[in-house]
C-alpha cells in the first residue's frame, strides 16, 4: 500500500462519511496497487507488472479489472489476492481512503493513486 495516503480521519469528517459499508462505496481501495504474493494464484490476463512487481492490473479508470463494475464488488472474491483479504472495512486505512475520495468528488477533481 502507498505510503502517501493519510491512515487518520478527523472527527468531523469521520461523521460525515458514514460507518463503512462495502455496499454503499465506490470500492476506492480497489483503486490501489496491489502487489501479488507468491501464494496467490490469479489468472495471469489479470495481472501485470509495475516496477518489477506483479500486481493487479487496473483499467483506464484506476480500478482493478477484477471488479465487478456493475456490481461494485470482486469478481474473483473466494480467489481474491492476499493483500484484498487484510485490508480491513471501517479500519483507519479504509476511513482515509473514503475521506479523500469523498474529497476529491466533492471539488470534481479526478482521484489519482499510485
Ligand atoms: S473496504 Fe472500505 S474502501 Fe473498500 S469497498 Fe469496503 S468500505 Fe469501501
Ligand atoms: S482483487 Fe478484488 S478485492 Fe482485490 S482489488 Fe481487485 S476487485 Fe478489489
Amino acid at each position: 500500500m502507498p505510503s502517501s495516503h493519510r491512515n487518520t480521519v478527523s472527527p468531523q469528517n469521520a461523521r460525515a462519511l458514514g460507518p463503512a459499508d462495502c455496499t454503499q462505496c465506490d470500492a476506492v481501495c480497489c483503486r490501489l496497487t496491489v502487489v501479488l504474493q507468491p501464494e496467490d494464484n490469479i489468472p495471469s490476463h489479470l495481472a501485470t507488472y509495475q516496477g518489477g512487481l506483479r500486481v493487479m492490473a487496473r483499467d483506464e479508470d484506476g480500478w482493478c479489472v477484477a471488479l465487478d463494475g456493475a456490481r461494485m464488488n470482486c469478481g474473483i472474491y473466494d480467489s481474491r489476492p492476499s493483500v484484498c483479504r487484510r485490508f480491513v472495512m471501517g479500519g483507519p486505512y479504509c476511513n482515509a481512503l473514503r475521506e479523500e475520495y469523498a474529497e476529491e468528488r466533492t471539488r470534481g477533481i479526478e482521484l489519482v493513486l499510485q
